[in-house]
């Protein structure tokens, strides 16, 4: 059951499929393109798009805007120590930001950084020191389908084996994403997390856990790893991050705000060197980026967001709205992860090629059919890797119910009915950076 009610409301509405047509023509077949108010659904990104509390409405406003010495910013360093054991903050904008504070300062040009999978804006920072991301999945977790609680694990087998190809000395930093994102949001054991950590003090580097939803992997956790049965999403958190050497968050994720973000250590050398490159980029070392109510939102949001209540009805948003897609046939990866439904697009459409970008072709479909607003993470997204064709139906925190999750399985169901006569998709303009190419680039249906 739900442990919250709604205070606030929101008017969406479903525009007409004439004027849905028109919609998608304009956005050149992609759905970032799009304005937000011809969307009924938005599943585009739960990042920063949830649905903030009272209380943290309420500690907005008490949001001290100096410059230096804010108490906002002495609250959001009480939150952080409280709920993740970590006694100093460096606050950014936001997560990419904390990380361009955080890997400019331990990575330089040649290095290699491991990571169970690194998240784009992870992968682009780490580039863009001059490194060399290097991706250590568990072999499961490519497969949409295939059993396991934590798909999300960090490959050691894979670590060791960079190791020797590389040399210990040129891997200063390994990050363990919690959950991993890239890899449909799927869990970290807190074992796996161990495991790391040690092999990380073996090599000598910098252990980083990437935490932006560390309270999903927790609860998971409680669910599904012997040990943590009886202990509380809390404990568990405090657990698994204790074992890093460094944090860094997204607000906009676990931290149920609109914004922000932080680096976050035990090392005061290290929290001295990212308070000078945050100065650089992000502002003065007691906001960062942040105003004062964001970090007074955010400093609730992180005590939110791990408690049971919270956090449970969250997954359980998710877990409902891939029971009502099976339940129709619509083809999901599985088990679900923490924070969006993936859908199968090379199921839906065996008779679309890689080249015409099924993905693609379904994420404009949904719209299409039910003003329903998802994201494509296969070969449009990720140009030149072979991934599996992946739709990410993302679900923003305590905001839509029951009703919309059914809006939208049957919208895809009725895709799916009609699936034969779907079209794929070719590039019409792509902007130079091909990283970037699926915010930007346009498209047109190929022609019959
Ligand atoms: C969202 C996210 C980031 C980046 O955070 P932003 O706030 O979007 O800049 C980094 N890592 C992971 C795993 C994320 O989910």
């Amino acid at each position: 059951m739900v442990q919250y009610k709604a205070t606030m409301v929101e008017r969406i509405t479903l525009p007409s499929r004439a004027d849905r047509e028109r919609a998608l023509e304009r956005a050149g077949y992609n759905v970032f393109n799009l304005d937000a108010d011809d969307v009924f659904i938005d599943l585009l990104t739960d990042s920063g798009t949830g649905t903030m509390s009272n209380e943290q409405w309420a500690a907005l406003i008490r949001g001290d805007e100096s410059y230096a010495g804010s108490s906002s910013f002495a609250r959001l360093e009480d939150a952080v120590s409280d709920v993740m054991g970590f006694p100093h903050v460096v606050p950014a904008h936001q997560g990419r930001g904390a990380e361009n504070v955080l890997y400019g300062t331990l990575l330089g040009e040649g290095d290699v950084a491991l990571n169970n999978t690194h998240f784009d804006t992870t992968r682009a920072h780490v580039a863009n020191q001059g490194a060399d991301p290097v991706d250590c999945p568990v072999p499961e977790a490519a497969e949409p389908g295939s059993a396991g609680d934590f798909k999300g694990n960090f490959s050691l087998e894979n670590g060791w084996e960079v190791v020797e190809e590389v040399g210990a000395d040129r891997i200063p930093v390994v990050i363990q994403t919690i959950t991993n994102n890239s890899a449909a949001g799927q869990p970290v054991s807190v074992e796996n997390t161990r495991r790391v950590a040690e092999f990380a003090a073996e090599i000598d580097a910098t252990f980083v856990i990437d935490a932006c939803r560390f309270a999903e992997n927790a609860y998971f956790v409680t669910e599904r790893e012997a040990e943590f049965v009886e202990a509380s999403v809390t404990a568990v958190a405090r657990e698994q991050l204790g074992y890093a050497d460094a944090l860094v968050m997204s607000g906009k994720k676990d931290g149920l705000s609109n914004i922000g973000g932080f680096v976050a250590t035990d090392d005061p050398s290290l929290a001295d060197a990212c308070k000078q490159r945050t100065i650089l980029y992000e502002g003065f070392p007691t906001y960062g980026g942040m105003t004062g109510r964001d970090m007074e939102a955010l400093a609730v949001g992180l005590r939110e967001a791990v408690e049971r209540e919270y956090v449970s009805d969250r997954i359980n948003q998710i877990r409902t709205l891939a029971d009502l897609l099976e339940d129709r046939d619509v083809p999901v990866y599985t088990p679900t992860g923490g924070h969006a439904v993936y859908l199968d697009a090379d199921a839906c459409f065996p008779h679309l090629p890689a080249g015409e970008f099924p993905g693609q072709a379904l994420v404009c479909e949904l719209y299409r059919e039910g003003g329903v607003r998802g994201v494509e993470l296969g070969s449009f997204a990720f140009p030149d890797t072979d991934r599996p064709e992946l739709v990410r139906l993302a679900v923003p925190r305590r905001t839509y119910h029951r009703e919309h999750f059914e809006h939208v399985a049957d919208t895809a169901a009725a895709v799916l009915e009609r699936a034969d006569s779907v079209t794929g998709l070719s590039i019409r303009s792509e902007p130079e950076i091909p990283e970037l190419r699926h915010f930007s680039a346009e498209l047109e249906p190929v022609s019959a």
